[in-house]
């Protein structure tokens, strides 16, 4: 399950338009393995290649997040790739308290199953940058204005949010 936004550009002579994906959609668990065998192979940097000497239980977030440029306000979605090790388990914890962890109440912080949530902590976060001019990105959660402009045409862009099982 996962949601996201169709960007659309509101010049309608102008047919400007991209998807973006927060969740893990219908590509799991085939991405998931394909992210954690790289990082383990140390393909994807060097936190993560010492993340998993050090942390041979740890596991990457492959899921996809949108981000947003702090510099050019260029709105993109990649995996996550946040690093978590597995925490003590507290016994006898009733299971509606897993539930109430694994699906905050505000929705927007997508799990994928309450015992991934439940057994595993952050370990650290992993940065993202913009593939257009390198600035730092954030999270971002919901998108409510687009500060970026039309790469086409340079019209206001519109965000339409969207669910996808
Ligand atoms: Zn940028
Ligand atoms: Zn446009």
């Amino acid at each position: 399950m996962g949601m996201g936004y169709d960007i659309i550009c509101t010049n309608p002579k102008c047919r400007y338009h991209t998807s973006l994906y927060s969740g893990s959609g219908f590509r799991y668990p085939d991405v998931y393995n394909e992210i954690l065998q790289k990082a383990k192979d140390g393909l994807i940097s060097d936190a993560h290649t010492q993340f998993f000497i050090e942390h041979p239980n740890g596991i990457v977030n492959a899921e996809d997040k949108i981000y947003e440029c702090q510099e050019c306000a260029h709105l993109f979605s990649e995996p996550s790739l946040d690093m978590y090790i597995p925490k003590e388990i507290e016994e006898d914890i009733p299971s509606e308290a897993k539930w109430s962890i694994a699906f905050p109440a505000d929705g927007t912080d997508y799990v994928t199953s309450s015992e991934w949530s439940y057994h595993y902590k952050l370990f650290k976060r992993h940065p993202h940058f913009c593939p257009n001019c390198g600035g730092k990105a954030k999270v971002k959660r919901k998108i409510e204005r687009v500060t970026e402009k039309c790469p086409l045409c340079g019209s206001t862009l519109q965000a339409v949010s969207m669910l996808w099982d």
